[in-house]
């Protein structure tokens, strides 16, 4: 329910001047923010950036893809992408069902900052940034710094998240994204990862990368065990576990979905099977 002030600018720059004039409750799909009110919760002085037609779609800016804030997931299906994103579009499928993908928006998964947000491993493997606009210019964050902890990011409070920008040189190649839970639609991750990786003509590992998601506060890469597979064969990568040091940098814990020791085995194991579906691709 929305009391008291509600504004819907159509341009960026009256959006960013309403939030310079002080706090405001941005609103995007609103996926995230109403189930969050609970029964009784208010929302007051909202700012609804969804009719800012600058903030929507996808393009090609020569050496970077740009994604604006407010495009939605389904949006993002239908777009004509390299297979590099397919991990993206994995993890889209993945976010509630198709109304809430119709719906949800991209920098509202990236703002809302949950550890078991689908959309962060991709743009982590992708090597993803975020635009971050107000009334004194914008700035530029890589997604690892940007998300600092659970429902924590370095938004200030006169920013908006204006754009997920992908570089070119990070898309290349295949990926993939795996997801468990404890069913297979319509659920919250135990363990998710996105595997991108880019192969040379004589199929040894160019380049890899690997992000892992709900297995610790913030989702994050394994860059040892990625600079560990570099220049592997694609033909015998992955073909057994990895060792359990490669996955120091993953911290789950215990809850009603699963234990710290099962996300962990989880992780490792969706790792492998992601890096043999992008090998497989390759064939
Ligand atoms: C039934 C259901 C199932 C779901 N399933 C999943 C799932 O499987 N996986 C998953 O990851 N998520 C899931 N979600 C969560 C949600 O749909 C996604 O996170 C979605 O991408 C949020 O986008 P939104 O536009 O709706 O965000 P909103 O709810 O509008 O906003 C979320 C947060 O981001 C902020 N925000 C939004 N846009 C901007 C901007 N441009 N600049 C600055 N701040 C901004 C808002 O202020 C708010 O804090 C589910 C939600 C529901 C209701």
């Amino acid at each position: 329910m929305v009391s008291g002030s509600y504004e819907r600018p159509v341009d960026l720059e009256h959006a960013l001047t309403l939030l310079a004039q002080g706090p405001r409750q941005v609103l995007a799909g609103g996926t995230d923010v109403y189930p969050a009110l609970g029964d009784h919760g208010v929302l007051d002085r909202v700012l609804d950036v969804t009719a800012i037609a600058n903030l929507k779609g996808i393009s090609d800016e020569g050496d970077q893809w740009r994604i604006g804030a407010t495009t939605t997931w389904s949006d993002l299906l239908k777009a004509e992408l390299p297979a590099a994103f397919d991990c993206l579009k994995l993890a889209g499928r993945e976010v509630g069902g198709i109304q809430i993908q119709n719906a949800g928006t991209i920098a509202g998964n990236l703002c809302n900052a949950s550890p078991a947000a689908d959309g962060v491993p991709p743009l982590l493997a992708l090597d993803a940034r975020v635009e971050l606009a107000s009334v004194n210019g914008s700035r530029e964050l890589a997604v690892e710094s940007f998300i600092t902890g659970p429902r924590q990011t370095e938004l200030a409070q006169d920013e908006l998240l204006s754009a997920v920008l992908i570089p070119k040189s990070s898309a290349q190649g295949v990926s993939s994204f795996l997801k468990l839970g404890s069913r297979k639609y319509l659920v919250i991750s135990i363990a998710m990862v996105a595997v991108v990786l880019e192969a040379t003509d004589d199929r040894t590992i160019k380049h890899l990368s690997i992000s892992v998601g709900s297995c610790s506060a913030v989702a994050c890469r394994l860059r040892e065990l990625e600079a560990e597979l570099q220049g592997c064969s694609l033909e015998n990568v992955a073909q057994s576990p990895f060792a359990d040091r490669f996955f120091a940098p993953l911290s789950p814990i215990d809850d009603i979905r699963s234990s710290a020791r099962y996300r962990l085995d989880a992780a490792a194991e969706l790792v492998r099977r992601a890096i043999l579906v992008c090998a497989e691709a390759l064939q």
